[in-house]
């Protein structure tokens, strides 16, 4: 069904990925929607239509659908059933399969698994005696729903760990994952229509700290050959879940091959820099997704590098980045707190991808004894 500019989309979820979709939708000349617990949230001040509920709020989530042509979501922590009963009501194309699956790190590895992608070795684990008996180290115990950048996860590097993992493993049902020492990694954002047909952005090359995504470098430095095995992970994947919108994959790169850690079946931290380096913005394909549009170009145009705007970085106001403007994109989620590792905006470099590390290590905004090489 095409959902033609004019019409309205409604976004579950209003955090800056709403935000952006948003931002993408009124280019094109769509209304939007959001549905979210917070008023005034940063999907909200974009939005023509703000519904403040919360998602598993099933009057709401009418609500939402009576105002929308086509309603989908920005992030993957909503009530699954809810979404199973929206679905029946509403023009969703994304269904929520995709949802289901990577709302649960267990379903979500061993449906990967099955696809015949590799997965880092795991195994379920419930409770505090359980991972008593079947600890293996180096590993990390995560639990299985719910959390989110490094949030609910705990490093085993020896039986002296097993106390504090014991606390998440007591908290509800769990994966312990083998440890994986890998080269990079990595991350691949495929955008699928309702037909099948797929639009693939270029590999990004991915820094975490402390369980957050800081940086960005795309494309990634990786050879064609780890680029073509990634890319042809994803798209398997993708067309194994029926994915409709834009979805995330995030690998390992190890060696000569690649191990899928986890998926996001929506536009995704690490595509950001699309906003700005490519011909189609990963919110753009998504929005062009959902509402039955052809996929537009995700060629890149320049070398990027996006840096994620934490918190911590905002403490001397933003007159320290200033300078970065000169070649750097800003982007401000309008939040109200700067709290510690929270996503207050990302700044996206363009040009030499050196010269960009350079200016944001020396902006602070990165470490670079923490750049990957
Ligand atoms: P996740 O919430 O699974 O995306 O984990 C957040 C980050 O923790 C990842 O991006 C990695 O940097 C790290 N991490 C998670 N799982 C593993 C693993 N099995 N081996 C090594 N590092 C991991």
């Amino acid at each position: 069904m095409t959902v033609l500019p004019g019409k309205t989309i409604g976004i579950i979820g209003g955090g800056q990925l709403g935000r952006m979709m948003c931002l993408a939708a009124k280019a094109m000349g769509y209304r939007v929607a959001v549905l979210d617990p917070s008023p005034g949230c940063p999907c909200g001040q974009a939005a023509d239509i703000e519904i403040t509920a919360g998602y598993g709020d099933m009057d709401a989530l009418k609500r939402l659908a009576e105002a929308s042509d086509v309603v989908t979501y920005e992030f993957e922590s909503i009530d699954g059933a809810a979404l199973e009963r929206l679905g029946k009501i509403a023009n969703l194309p994304q269904g929520s399969a995709a949802l289901l699956t990577a709302q649960h790190r267990l379903r979500e590895k061993s449906a990967i698994r099955a696809m015949g992608i590799p997965v880092p070795d795991f195994m379920p684990i419930r409770g505090a005696r359980e991972l008593e008996e079947k600890a293996f180290y180096p590993s990390v115990l995560k639990t299985a729903t719910g959390g989110y950048d490094g949030k609910g996860q705990a490093v085993l590097r020896s039986a002296g760990d097993l106390a504090a993992a014991g606390k998440i493993a007591e908290s509800g049902e769990c994966i312990l994952e083998e440890l994986v020492r890998f080269d990079r990694e990595i991350s691949v954002i495929v955008a699928r229509g309702a037909g099948g047909e797929s639009a693939v952005f270029p590999v990004a090359e991915n820094a975490h700290a402390g369980g957050i995504l800081r940086m960005t470098i795309a494309p990634a430095r990786i050879p064609r050959e780890l680029e073509a095995r990634a890319v042809e992970c994803a798209l398997k994947i993708a067309e194994g879940l029926g994915s409709v919108g834009v979805i995330a994959v995030e690998m390992f790169a190890v060696g000569g091959g690649v191990l899928v850690n986890e998926i996001a079946p929506r536009p995704h931290n690490s595509g950001h820099f699309s906003i700005d380096a490519c011909a189609a913005s990963q919110f753009e394909q998504h929005v062009r997704a959902v509402c039955g549009l052809p996929l537009g170009d995700p060629a890149q145009l320049a070398p990027a590098v996006m840096a994620n705007i934490l918190g911590e970085h905002l403490g001397g106001g933003l007159e320290p980045y200033l300078p970065l403007l000169a070649r750097g994109k800003l982007h401000l989620y309008g939040k109200a707190e700067a709290k510690m590792g929270r996503k207050m905006g990302h700044l996206t470099m363009l040009g030499d991808v050196g010269e960009s590390l350079r200016a944001l290590g020396a902006a602070g905004i990165w470490g670079s004894e923490e750049l990957p090489r």
